[in-house]
């Protein structure tokens, strides 16, 4: 016998005997875990145990939940930060966590830049990527920048503790794709564009976290459409909102919006854990 023969013989057995075995290639082999912490504070356990924290603003955050508001320790071991953009209740408490675990916090180049140019963050914590680019953190794990419609101004104190708006850098969203494949598209503070669509169709999320407060982000109408007509997940989470009198989108208003759809909606309070 060939080789080549053999080697595909024993392969296709291989294959059949996973498939025996109840091994179905395209489906997750372990659970994911989400902790909602208001607004856009994410925390993502991936199937293998890997922490990623995204858009940290826990102790200035009037919505996020007890223990973690008053003790930052709660949110346990931390792997990897993502920040959507420099504004306040997005970058939050990311420089501390990023110190504290020793964990490099990936956000937009010009906001990390700038944190470097400060002072405030040692260059290893806050490396650069930009748009497009992709990582590999882990194992099995990559994670995308995308567009997102929106601003990102940085405030920060200057050496007589005077606040001063700095370079910032582009707002992004995250594409997370995780070791079962699982894909989340995290969207940071977006308005509408229509490049929502390429995003879903490139990268085919399997669960979006979509703003829905509405002045500074989408509103619910805004989350409807592009979830329907472009983004088609079959998981949402709404987020964003109800945390100053500005966002006064509500998932109510959100799933009214969207009617019948295929979307689950996850309407879930802050503070809660989702399993997929
Ligand atoms: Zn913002």
């Amino acid at each position: 016998m060939k080789s080549w023969y053999r080697n595909l013989l024993v392969l296709m057995s291989g294959v059949l005997l996973a498939l025996a075995a109840g091994v179905s290639f395209a489906q997750p082999s372990g659970k994911i875990e989400i902790l909602w912490l208001g607004q856009a504070a994410m925390r993502i356990t991936t199937a293998a145990g890997k922490v990623i924290m995204v858009d940290p603003w826990v102790t200035k955050n009037p919505k996020a939940p007890e223990p973690y508001k008053s003790n930052l320790d709660a949110l346990g071991k931390i792997d990897l930060i993502l920040v959507t953009h420099a504004h306040g209740d997005h970058l939050g408490d990311a420089p501390d966590l990023a110190k504290k675990h020793k964990v490099p916090m990936w956000g937009p180049a010009g906001m990390n830049q700038s944190l470097l140019t400060l002072g405030v963050m040692p260059a290893e914590l806050v490396p650069r990527m930009n748009k497009s680019g992709t990582i590999n953190p882990f194992p099995g794990v990559k994670i995308t920048q995308t567009h997102a419609e929106h601003s990102s101004e940085l405030l920060w104190p200057n050496a007589q503790g005077k606040p001063e708006t700095l370079v910032g850098g582009e707002p992004v969203g995250f594409i997370i794709e995780l070791e079962n494949g699982f894909k989340i598209y995290h969207m940071g503070d977006t308005g509408l564009f229509s490049d929502m669509k390429l995003i879903a169709d490139y990268y085919k999320p399997d669960l979006v976290m979509i703003p829905i407060g509405g002045h500074f982000v989408l509103s619910p109408r805004d989350a409807a459409y592009a979830t329907k007509e472009w983004l088609k997940p079959k998981h949402a989470i709404p987020m964003h909102y109800g945390t100053n009198p500005f966002l006064r989108g509500t998932p109510k208003e959100y799933i009214e919006a969207l009617g019948s759809t295929s979307t689950k909606v996850h309407a879930i309070n802050p503070g809660d854990k989702l399993e997929f």
